[in-house]
């Protein structure tokens, strides 16, 4: 075909475009503006300590299986991966609730919690494995052109699953409020709060449960190194340290881009980078979303993180910890209601190296811990450090393991990184939330209606927020442009 794509950006939705445009036939090259690739899973190594700086959560497997097959691989060519047993643990302020890596164990688990709730929690899980059979093999695959892609056979007769909350749903038949939190937890990677989610996202409670939660020995940045080498071996041209400063068009249509005052000439461009930053690289008559247009989105959240090196190793911690033992209803308040720093986080604490000794030095400890913010928050070093001091006296008191004179290694990142080292709009982490209002082909497109040949893939776009679906919008943009072409 010989036709030339540049692609902007080298998050897991451009990496994945780039592989399926170079089997396509495309020329593709790939400019990224950090010195490394994968955009928000960036990859830290410090003193023989290894962390992943943004996901951490490996779900739905049959994803990333799927992508390699696409290209006639297998995942395990790439890298290897391990269920995690158990999943995860939520530490409350009255219990502490471990998620195995079956659903017996589960129901065991729910039980102990609340008489009769294992019952309840079989159907759940029964129809959000409905809810993701449909999702994944049908609504998602779907470019998000127009309303009619979400009718099918299977969800005209489910149009309730996109009227009712996932909150809703939840609540009609757990009563516990620990067993609440649990089952309305996986939608936050959505970005939204359970309470704005159609249920029909249930699918996330299966991909948890169900599906599982996975590592890639060596941690997340492993996919990342899977993609580049994909990429290559198809064929991709792969630039770091390239900014792109501009979309170039003329009379109507993108002919190229310019980096540090050269222009790269191209045929289709495509740009992974935040859909916001993207469209600033265009003058504004040719931009399709105002500023009063992103304003008007619900923004998932932005995060507050602590990269920390321990010198031993911890005990009563799983590779995934949650701490629910604050009220989650005022934290996610704070986050998307009245936008504040919250009074008592929620917070996340990752530990990957429990399970995988080549995170961390023999005998030490491997640590992030993760505060959900709003987006846009003042992001000062004194409100770090005072987070710091919440989080670990928070961890202290609840795992009952003193950590503080054990910290040899410490770094943060906040809104003002996000902004920095990713272009992210408002310091978002994740992009833009998966509402009833924002969800398919009611998200900024794939492809711009104002410029030809220029295309937007990453979180933003379609489907939404995660590692699996940017790959799938890789997916989805890539099939747009092969078919302006092809026909
Ligand atoms: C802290 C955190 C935790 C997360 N946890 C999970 C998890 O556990 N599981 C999960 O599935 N997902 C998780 N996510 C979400 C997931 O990481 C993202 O949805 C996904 O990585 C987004 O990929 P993307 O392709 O949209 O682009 P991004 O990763 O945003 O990449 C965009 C790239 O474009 C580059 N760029 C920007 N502007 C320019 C420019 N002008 N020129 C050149 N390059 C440019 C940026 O440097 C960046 O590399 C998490 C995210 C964060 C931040």
């Amino acid at each position: 075909m010989n036709k030339k794509v540049v692609i902007i950006g080298s998050g897991f939705s451009s990496l994945s475009a780039s592989c399926y445009l170079a089997k396509a036939g495309f020329q593709v090259s790939l400019y990224e503006k950090n010195g490394s690739l994968g955009g928000r899973c960036g990859q830290l190594v410090r003193e023989g300590f290894t962390f992943d700086m943004g996901p951490s959560w490996y779900w739905m497997p049959d994803i990333f299986d799927k992508f390699f097959a696409d290209f006639g691989k297998k995942r395990a060519d790439y890298y290897s991966l391990d269920k995690l047993s158990p999943a995860y643990k939520i530490f409350f302020s009255d219990d502490v609730v471990t998620i195995g890596d079956t659903m017996d164990k589960i129901g065991a688990e729910f039980e102990r919690i609340e008489k009769g709730s294992a019952a309840h929690l079989i159907k759940f899980i029964a129809r959000a494995r409905e809810n993701y059979d449909i999702a994944i093999n049908k609504v998602v695959l779907r470019p998000g052109i127009s309303p009619f892609e979400l009718v099918t056979p299977e969800t005209l007769l489910r149009m309730d699953r996109f009227f009712k909350t996932i909150s809703g749903q939840v609540r009609r038949k757990f009563k516990n409020p620990k067993l609440v939190s649990i089952l309305e937890f996986p939608v936050l990677f959505l970005g939204a709060r359970p309470k704005n989610t159609p249920s029909f996202y249930s699918f996330m409670n299966y991909a948890d449960f169900g599906l599982g939660t996975w590592h890639p020995k060596g941690g997340m940045y492993e996919i990342v190194r899977a993609l580049k080498k994909l990429a290559q071996e198809l064929g991709v041209q792969i630039r770091t340290n390239s900014p792109i400063d501009k979309i170039r068009v003329e009379k109507g249509r993108a002919v190229g881009i310019a980096s540090k005052g050269h222009n790269i000439d191209a045929d289709v461009v495509l740009s992974g980078a935040d859909y916001h930053h993207s469209e600033t690289l265009l003058d504004i008559k040719h931009r399709q979303y105002s500023e009063a247009y992103w304003e008007g989105r619900t923004f998932a959240p932005s995060s507050l993180l602590f990269y920390v090196g321990f010198d031993k190793k911890l005990g009563n911690i799983e590779h995934h910890n949650l701490f629910f033992d604050t009220d989650f209803d005022r934290h996610t308040r704070e986050i998307y209601d009245e936008p504040r720093w919250p009074k008592d986080p929620l917070f996340y604490a990752n530990f990957p190296s429990v399970t995988d000794a080549s995170m961390a030095p023999q005998g030490f400890e491997t640590g992030f811990f993760l505060v959900p913010i709003a987006p846009d928050l003042d992001d000062t070093p004194e409100l770090r450090c005072r987070y710091f001091d919440i989080v670990l006296k928070r961890f202290e008191e609840r795992t009952g393991e003193p950590v503080r004179n054990n910290i040899i290694f410490k770094e943060s990142f906040c809104v003002n990184d996000f902004v920095r080292d990713y272009n992210s709009y408002k310091g978002n982490a994740y992009g833009m939330a998966n509402t009833l209002l924002q969800t398919a082909f009611l998200r900024p497109k794939l492809k711009s209606k104002k410029v030809k040949n220029l295309y937007f893939t990453g979180q933003l776009t379609v489907p939404g927020p995660g590692v699996p679906p940017s790959l799938i919008s890789g997916k989805l943009v890539s099939e747009l442009i092969a078919k302006t072409f092809r026909s």
